[in-house]
Formats: structure tokens, sequence, C-alpha cells
């Protein structure tokens, strides 16, 4: 469980107590009208995250056709050896423009991708936090809230909720048929 300082809504550990970042004391119960500007200004914050995980994809996308291009230019600087007569042999040419292109796009591309897709997913947890707490401090008026789930976690609980339900299905058709 974390608390929200009302004063500088940074999220604190403890519940009681001056916080940490502005000395102003916690207090975490809400009265009704107390409650609407706060979430406005967390509201708020997603703004900034929404344009972060944009970026997120976007080096993700970038980095990822770099990649697709670096594996082409890889193809590419396989050249035939010419020496050989009998049998066609590909050698791959260490030294040529393809290699290095080839090379820049699969080491630059993959690291492009590798941030974006760590960028997109953090943040996207962070806009996830906000609307977490929002909903959780609209329903109990108070600035204590709890750790938000990450998505894996959601899709791993649908998955397994998905899997107990068709098991339960599965084993009620069976026990109607037996009858
Ligand atoms: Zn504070």
């Amino acid at each position: 469980m974390k608390t929200y300082c009302r004063e500088c809504l940074r999220k604190t550990n403890a519940s009681s107590g001056p916080c940490p970042s502005c000395g102003t004391t916690l207090q975490p119960t809400l009265e009704e009208d107390e409650i609407r500007p706060i979430v406005q200004t967390l509201h708020k914050r997603t703004n900034v995250f929404r344009e972060r995980i944009s970026t997120g994809l976007s080096f993700f996308i970038v980095g990822l056709t770099f990649v697709i291009i670096g594996l082409i230019f890889w193809r590419l600087s396989y050249k035939l050896d010419q020496d050989t007569s009998s049998q066609i042999v590909y050698n791959l040419a260490y030294n040529s423009a393809e290699f290095f292109v080839a090379m820049f796009g699969m080491i630059a591309g993959g690291l492009a991708t590798v941030f974006g897709a760590v960028w997109a997913i953090l943040w996207a947890y962070q806009k996830r936090v906000i609307i977490h707490d929002v909903d959780e401090i609209r329903k109990s008026k108070s600035l204590t809230v709890s750790r938000t789930p990450t998505i894996f976690e959601v899709w791993f609980h649908g998955i397994s909720h998905a899997i107990h339900q068709a098991q339960w299905k599965a084993k009620r058709k069976k026990a109607n048929r037996a009858k």
C-alpha cells in the first residue's frame, strides 16, 4: 500500500507523518469535494506518459525496420566466389559495404527496438498505475492505494481464468452426458 501526499501528489510508503518530499502531514482520508481536483491533476499526468509511449513505439518500429534492412544486407553480403569453377560457392564478404550496412542495421536497429519496447512498456505501466489509483481513490475516498498489477499479471490471470472456466464447462458437459 502506498499513500499520495495531498499537496505534492507524490506517493510514499508511509500513510501518516510528514511527506518525505514536501513535509505536509499525510492524511489519506478525503472529503467528497477534495476528490475531483486531485483526480484531475493525476489524470493530466497521463498525457506525458502517452507521449512517451508513442516515442517508445516509434523507436520500436523504426528499429525493427533497420533490423530487417540489416538482415537483407546480411544476405547481400554473401558474394559469389569467382575462383571456384566446379561449384558455386558464396562467401561472406566482411569488407563489403553490404556487410557494413548489415552490421549497422542489426546493431543500431536492435538497440532501438529493445529500448523502444522497454520504454513503451515502462510508461504504459505508469499510465495504468494512474488509472488504477484514480479508480481506487474515487471508490475508497482515500489517498492510500494498492499496488497496480502489471499487464502480464492481468494477462496471466485472464488466461488462467479462461482455462479454469473451459475445464469447468467440459466437466459439466461430461456430467450431463452421463445422466
Ligand atoms: Zn508532499
